[in-house]
């Protein structure tokens, strides 16, 4: 006999909860892809990408997962033989630097475990150890979602300024876009990726490369550049189709258009984030209370 009743409720990181409102944006006949409602709602989502990130530069929308945008953060950021530092601290900046060096880039690991934040001490060391200046990108996982560590993207930037090196630093933000702080300008981070079904409540299916003039500058030599996977006419594009290389995905967009609605209008970024950040304090004094006989317990054990 099952037990189970009501609305089934999956707590897993993604896809995450995707409200009502925008399932049900997403339920409507297809839509003209050339003209008229479809392409007048997308000329709005762009500002708002843009409110999401705290970023004055660009966003590129691709019909992918997390692993897509990773690819096309690399395609456009890499050539063959270029070299990649990646920054791991989880799994998933383990899978980044495996996509690059399936893709041909030459990629130095530091690995800091599955329990404690990239040191900014040992990045600056190895940018200056990099006399020739052959790291072309920093990579690093905002909040690894595989171990839960969280890194100060704020303080990478300071290591790569300190060693006065001129790496992009291109962050994975598809755990904790529109869940946690993030300041893509203030920060001066030139990469950032996500996707839609975590923070962005849409079901999975696209995926968001943001970067500054600085990485479209850099990235206009990089022969990884594929015409679905560059950046630049998705972006510049005078045609709506050159947006998507191709056919809108177009009901993700409606879906999207109500979740940004729901995020920055009604509810506030700033909400949102504060949100997640009491919702965390209450996990944290549940494994507090639970863990007293040590049976269970959070795997990072510093809150910040
Ligand atoms: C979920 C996740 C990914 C992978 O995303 P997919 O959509 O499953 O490809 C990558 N990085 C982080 C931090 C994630 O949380």
């Amino acid at each position: 006999m099952s037990l189970s009743q009501g609305r089934p409720y999956l707590a897993i990181p993604g896809p995450s909860t995707m409200p009502d409102r925008v399932l049900a944006a997403m339920h409507r006949p297809a839509p003209n892809i050339y003209a008229g409602e479809l392409v007048d709602m997308v000329a709005t989502l762009w500002p708002d990408l843009r409110r999401l990130a705290l970023s004055s530069g660009h966003v590129a929308l691709y019909i992918a997962n997390g692993h897509g945008a990773w690819e096309a953060a690399n395609a456009n950021m890499f050539s063959r033989g270029d070299k990649a530092l990646v920054l791991a601290t989880g799994r998933f900046g383990l899978g980044w630097a495996e996509h690059a060096r399936a893709m041909g880039v030459d990629v130095e690991t530091i690995d800091f475990g599955k329990s404690s934040a990239a040191d900014p001490a040992r990045l600056e060391a190895a940018l200056r150890a990099d006399r020739e200046r052959r790291i072309r990108a920093v990579l690093v996982t905002h909040v690894d979602t595989s171990s839960s560590v969280r890194n100060d993207i704020a303080a990478m930037r300071a290591a790569i300024d300190a060693a006065g090196h001129p790496a992009l630093l291109a962050v994975d933000c598809i755990a904790s876009l529109g869940c946690d702080t993030f300041r893509m300008d203030d920060w001066r981070v030139d990469v950032m990726v996500a996707a839609a079904q975590k923070g962005v409540m849409v079901p999975p299916g696209l995926g968001f490369v943001f970067f500054n003039d600085r990485a479209l500058r850099a990235g206009r030599s990089a022969d990884l550049a594929t015409p679905y996977w560059g950046w630049e006419p998705r972006v510049l594009g005078s045609e709506f189709y050159q947006h998507f290389a191709g056919t809108a995905p177009t009901h993700h967009l409606f879906g999207l258009r109500e979740s940004l609605t729901m995020i920055l209008e009604e509810e506030g970024l700033a909400h949102v984030w504060a949100r997640h950040a009491t919702l965390a304090r209450t996990v944290w004094a549940a494994f507090e209370a639970w863990g007293q006989g040590g049976d269970i317990g959070l795997n990072v054990a510093e809150p910040t």
